[in-house]
């Protein structure tokens, strides 16, 4: 197999890969595939309860959260956060700092009376907006941030503090990258695709008093306390998605924790950018230094007419999907938990050859 950068959906870790293909046909001795039974069945139930059991123990989710494996995506939460999270009339605050956020904007502006507290949009989303402009209002039904931007490599490296309003993050990108003190959080949500399994799926952990707001008349299926109520299956899930998640966090426990993948990806993280910064200006990264991702990893070339041969020749070296986003340019190389330190150093090993051989 290759090494695979992709920004999402992205590589999965090879002993996950392994096992499903090794349980496909006859998965927990039931003689059929997981996707081939029903949800509501005994062993399809104890491997929901199990996998949300390893979340929690992952990440220390406390009783006072619930856990949701919801569908649609990402995307689908940035109309449904305000639905259930905001009444008639509220306001709630946005932070954005780059593609993702400016989006969960857009979607929300139909639901609630979206008020951008800071915004680093002037700066191109080269840094996060500082701190100390922040406009929060206090009255706020929440505040909406996106820790790791996904497109543009920025990453909060510290999570803010706003009072007593919740915090809602959209995580798709960073989430079980390191430890996390959910209790900051009102609302945690993430897509799937990049450090858990398949797309499609969404996973929430949300603080049990927000499950009580009223939000507006909407379908149950919009409704995460009807979800909360129902343990996810308010209509059938994606089976499929649900248990490779579990399959991932079980592989994350083995690995030792949420503290051992930190080290991980923060040794990865700077090797490549040690790469980048120590290439004398052949390749560059654009961010500022303290809001550097370490999950996606932009950088350019020095002469962007290097770039189709940068590409054509590292995928011929096996190392997958680095053309930076359309809206960009240049390259980007994600490294979630399921790229091993060995892929990163791979990628540099080809960037001092290919900056040596093209002078
Ligand atoms: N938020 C972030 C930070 C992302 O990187 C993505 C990309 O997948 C999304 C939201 C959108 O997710 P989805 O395609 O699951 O709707």
């Amino acid at each position: 197999r290759v090494w695979n950068f992709s920004a999402g959906p992205a590589a999965l870790p090879q002993a996950v890969l392994e096992r499903a293909q090794r349980e496909m046909l006859d998965w927990n001795g039931s003689g059929a595939s997981v996707m081939e039974q029903s949800h509501r069945g005994k062993r399809f139930i104890e491997m929901a309860a199990r996998t949300e059991a390893d979340l929690r123990s992952l990440l220390t989710v406390s009783a006072d959260y619930a856990v949701l494996f919801l569908q649609g995506g990402a995307t689908q939460q940035f109309a449904q956060i305000p639905m259930n999270l905001a009444g008639d009339g509220d306001s709630a605050d946005y932070i954005v700092s780059g593609h993702w956020s400016a989006k969960a904007v857009a979607e929300a502006a139909p639901y609630v009376q979206v008020n951008t507290a800071a915004s680093s949009q002037k700066d191109d989303f080269l840094k996060l907006p500082p701190r100390d402009g922040w406009q929060l209002d206090p009255r706020a039904a929440y505040v909406h941030y996106t820790p790791n931007e996904t497109i543009h490599g920025v990453e909060f490296h510290d999570i803010p503090d706003v009072g007593t309003v919740p915090l809602v993050a959209d995580m798709s990108s960073n989430i079980l990258s390191e430890p996390l003190d959910v209790s900051r959080f009102g609302l945690i949500y993430a897509g799937a695709q990049k450090n858990i399994g398949p797309s499609g799926l969404v996973v929430m952990i949300i603080r049990r008093d927000l499950l009580q707001r009223a939000g507006r008349p909407m379908a149950k299926i919009f409704r995460y306390a009807e979800q909360a109520a129902n343990d996810s299956m308010l209509n059938t899930p994606n089976t499929w998605g649900w248990y490779v998640a579990g399959l991932t966090f079980q592989w994350l426990h083995a690995q030792g924790g949420l503290t051992v993948m930190a080290e991980r990806n923060r040794a990865k993280a700077a090797l490549l950018y040690q790469a980048i910064d120590g290439s004398d200006g052949y390749y560059s990264n654009p961010i500022e230094l303290s809001a550097r991702s370490r999950m996606n990893v932009r950088f350019t070339l020095h002469d962007s007419a290097l770039d189709a041969a940068f590409l054509a020749e590292s995928e011929a070296a096996g190392l997958m999907a680095l053309k930076g986003h359309k809206a960009l340019g240049g390259m980007r190389a994600s490294l979630y938990n399921a790229v091993p330190l060995e892929a990163v150093q791979a990628l540099t090993a080809f960037m001092q050859d290919f900056a040596r051989r093209h002078g």
